[in-house]
């Protein structure tokens, strides 16, 4: 989408607009959102103080509250007919009917709800000119004002939790507000999701003004978040833990490889219908090509029988791999890889429990060793119990972790410092996010350029 289109679009949208108590987290909820969106963000005080050139305690304090109100009611007459933007009104902009008119004219009013207890215990009064006299005149405002905030409400959003709980309630009200547009992730948890930066950081580097925004869907909500996203008419959305699977019955479409997989980590809308993806696969496949290396003519040894270890398993045979060891701590799962690998191709494939006399036998006969179990990774709190299966990789090959976070595992660090090459799993999911904006926008993109922005970014992270 065009700049010029997404200004035509702001324009036909209403501003989402935030009333309630001084402290109850206007600004700082009110800017969060707005950048989750893509919304321009207004603060009507700090706009105020710009055109004072002071804060607005010393607005009080030299020229009195009066006049600090018709400033700020100057300001709501001048922002409040643009559109598509999140404005933070000041605590007594519902004391003049003048300000709420003009607000209400061309915008959502939610009231944060924030109890007056909360916001003692994190504000300092003194800042705020009205509450210098301390929480006493905090609470008083709040009964005198509350009524107000009622009243003038189209939405009440109760703010009695964390920050990130009121973030998520007001982010829900915006995406009901405004849909049809942009992008997602789903998943559960999701608070931690590398995605949106990713996703952001790409459509930015392309000036394309959609937002990218992260939702919470609980385990077993997916099919309910599908029919959501249909009338919402959501461009397309990403899916990580644990509704990979889950997804599958609810889309209308499955390409061939997330089909295979069984797993879908990309939907498309497209034409009316939705249509799941796969690219972690092809991305890990682009982060192993990007280093020179790949799976034709390999010998690859796979540890781990989840999702990801299955779905390499596939890939790797699929590029021809020359033989392939799939190990995991449950046989079974191991052979459950082995026959679906088979039934696809007849590539040599051997599976087997991972204890260290199988991985020291394994890894003896690799080109490529991918650790596919979350072994190594933070939080985790388990580790490989030994690596010495390591010393026993031919010098030429490859060990890939596809954990991301940390970036260098032990796992890897200790095959650095046996010479052994290394790859990380932050390229694969650098890679599939490329791949997947590639399904979303409908175009190819200079992966190669885009991928060293994101890694830039994340960096700088
Ligand atoms: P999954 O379906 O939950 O599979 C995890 C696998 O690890 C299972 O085989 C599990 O064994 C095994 N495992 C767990 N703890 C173990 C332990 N202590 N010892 C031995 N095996 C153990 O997860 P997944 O989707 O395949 O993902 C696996 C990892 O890859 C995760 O860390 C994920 O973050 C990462 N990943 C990275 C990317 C990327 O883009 N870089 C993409 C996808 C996944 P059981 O089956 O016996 O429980």
């Amino acid at each position: 989408m065009s700049e010029h289109c997404d200004i035509e679009h702001m324009k036909n949208n209403r501003n989402i607009v935030l009333i309630g108590l001084s402290g109850c987290g206007k600004t700082a909820l009110g800017r969060q959102a707005a950048e989750r969106f893509r919304m321009p963000f207004i603060d009507v005080d700090e706009s105020v103080e710009a055109r004072a050139g002071m804060p607005v305690r010393e607005i009080f304090k030299l020229y009195g509250e009066p006049y600090f109100r018709d400033l700020e009611s100057a300001m709501i007459q001048e922002i409040a007919p643009g559109g598509g933007m999140v404005i933070a009104t000041g605590g007594g902009a519902v004391l003049r009917e003048e300000n709420m008119r003009a607000l209400r004219e061309n915008g959502l009013i939610v009231f944060l709800d924030r109890p007056p207890e909360n916001i003692a215990k994190d504000i300092d009064c003194g800042a705020r000119p009205l509450l210098a006299g301390g929480t006493d005149a905090l609470f008083r405002m709040a009964e005198e004002r509350r009524p107000l905030y009622l009243k003038n409400a189209d939405v009440v959003l109760p703010c009695a939790g964390s920050p990130q709980e009121a973030l998520e309630a007001l982010a829900a009200v915006i995406r009901d507000e405004r849909p049809g547009r942009g992008f997602a992730v789903i998943g559960d948890p999701i608070a931690h999701t590398l995605s949106p930066l990713i996703h952001r950081t790409v459509l930015d580097a392309l000036e394309v003004h959609e937002p990218y925004d992260a939702i919470h869907v609980p385990k077993g909500k997916v099919g309910g978040f599908v029919e959501k996203a249909r009338a919402s008419g959501l461009k397309g959305f990403n899916v990580t833990i644990p509704h990979k699977k889950d997804i599958l019955p609810f889309l209308d479409e499955v390409e061939e490889e997330a089909a295979l997989c069984g797993a879908v980590n990309t939907v498309v809308a497209r034409n009316g219908k939705l249509c799941g993806h796969n690219t972690d696969m092809q991305g890990l496949l682009a982060a192993l090509q990007a280093d020179g290396a790949g799976f034709r003519d390999k010998r690859v040894v796979i540890l781990g029988t989840g999702g990801a270890a299955g779905a390499i398993a596939l890939k790797a045979a699929r590029e021809k791999a020359y033989s392939i060891t799939v190990l995991g701590r449950r046989a079974h799962k191991a052979e459950e890889i082995g026959e679906s690998v088979k039934k696809l191709l007849n590539i040599p494939i051997q599976a087997g429990i991972l204890d260290p006399e199988t991985a020291l036998k394994a890894a003896a006969e690799a080109d490529i060793l991918i650790n596919a179990t979350p072994l190594g990774m933070s939080g985790y709190g388990e580790d490989f119990s030994s690596l010495d299966f390591l010393e026993r990789m031919p010098p030429d090959s490859l060990v890939c972790d596809i954990v991301y976070n940390p970036p260098k595992t032990r796992l890897l660090d200790k095959a650095a410092s046996l010479g052994l090459k290394t790859q990380n799993g932050l390229a694969m999911l650098i890679y599939q996010a490329l791949l997947a904006e590639e399904l979303f926008l409908g175009r190819k993109l200079d992966k190669p350029a885009l991928y060293i922005k994101v890694s830039d970014t994340l960096s700088l992270k």
